[in-house]
């Protein structure tokens, strides 16, 4: 990871953002910015210089991660160590995350300075990680052939009499078997009738022969997120669900034909929109196509009806339409789709086809 080939591109845009240095207060963004994975650190990010800020506990661990750049620690709060260095380089205007900083916080901020300016942003930071660099890449890769292989193992494990709580341990367990570093979000496990919640949480439901079983879940590598959803059928199925799961297919598949760059999370949500509407079930997919994938599960680029932005070549997105029927189940079909100029290129491998068990 070049991570000071980020810190630069986020220099690059100061004179954009009409700042002299953004200070960054999201862990996350610290991470993408540094490489470091503790659970308490700050930077400000000058034109061409960074300083990166923690406090005691991960004097060591940032030594050894974040060893390129100047390190300074506190003891309680960063806002002094901020101000003063502030004040040495002479800088007028500091930007800070308007998305993560507290109307409290930025209050007590404030009160730290006199004659800088704080200028609110938002995205700064998001804008650069929207778009994954190879080793990036590699990473979203790794967490999917998890998520596949363990798609695969979970297949020949699910039992009548087995409950969506105890799948979803499996599931949790069999990641790391494969190599992940564990699940990337809690696993949504949802069998026949609770199908029908696009977010269900897995709860004592008992596996019954002729359910659906709608599986969303992903791997974590090195920080990076993989997410998927199948939705199967275990014994005879309806043929209502039958038909669902053909629509819900063809939507996917229309709306990983619409990802190219340039185009819009807003036309990509359309493509899967319009076969579903088509088909009479376009009140019944109730949220938006997708969304980016990266240190985070859910990211910029977000796809949905107003989502005007172009979506940039090198983003990972997901496309995951869904019809759900409350009293019947809901199929959702979900992958991870890098976005090229020739189009989308789905990272995973598993069958989109509806798998009957
Ligand atoms: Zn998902
Ligand atoms: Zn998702």
């Amino acid at each position: 990871m070049d991570h000071q080939l980020r810190r630069r591109a986020l220099g690059a845009r100061l004179g954009d953002l009409g700042v002299d240095a953004v200070l960054v207060t999201r862990l996350v963004n610290v991470r993408y910015l540094t490489g470091f994975t503790g659970s308490n650190a700050q930077a400000i990010v000058l034109a061409d210089d960074t300083v990166f800020l923690t406090d005691g506990r991960y004097v060591e661990q940032a030594g050894r991660e974040v060893p390129d750049i100047e390190r300074l620690s506190y003891h309680e709060h960063y806002r002094d160590l901020v101000a003063g260095h502030v004040a040495s380089e002479g800088l007028a205007r500091l930007g800070f995350e308007a998305d993560d900083l507290s109307v409290a916080a930025h209050e007590k901020l404030a009160g730290h300075f006199d004659g800088v300016q704080l200028v609110p942003l938002q995205g700064a930071v998001e804008a650069l990680r929207a778009v994954k660099d190879d080793d990036e890449r590699e990473l979203i890769r790794r967490a999917q052939a998890a998520t596949d292989a363990v798609f695969e193992d979970l297949l020949d494990l699910l039992a009548v009499g087995m409950s969506e709580q105890q799948v979803a341990r499996e599931l949790e367990r069999l990641l790391r078997d494969e190599g992940a570093d564990g699940p990337s979000f809690d696993s949504i496990v949802a069998f026949g009738e609770n199908a029908a919640e696009p977010h269900h949480e897995p709860a004592h439901r008992l596996l019954e022969e002729g359910d659906v079983v709608k599986l969303d879940f992903g791997g974590l590598v090195e920080g990076y997120h993989a997410d998927m959803t199948r939705t199967v059928a275990f014994g005879a199925s309806g043929s209502e669900l039958r038909k669902i799961h053909d629509v819900v297919r063809e939507a996917q598949q229309a709306g990983i034909d619409a990802v190219r760059s340039g185009a819009t999370g807003a036309t990509v949500d359309a493509a899967c929109r319009g076969v579903i509407d088509a088909a009479g079930y376009g009140d019944r997919f109730v949220h938006g196509t997708g969304h980016g994938v990266g240190l985070e599960i859910h990211e910029a680029p977000w796809l949905g009806r107003a989502k005007e932005q172009p979506l940039p070549a090198g983003a990972v997105v997901t496309v995951e339409p869904g019809i759900y029927v409350p009293g019947l189940g809901g199929v959702r079909i979900e992958d991870m789709v890098e976005v090229t100029d020739e189009g989308g290129r789905v990272v995973g491998t598993s069958t989109r086809d509806l798998i009957e068990l």
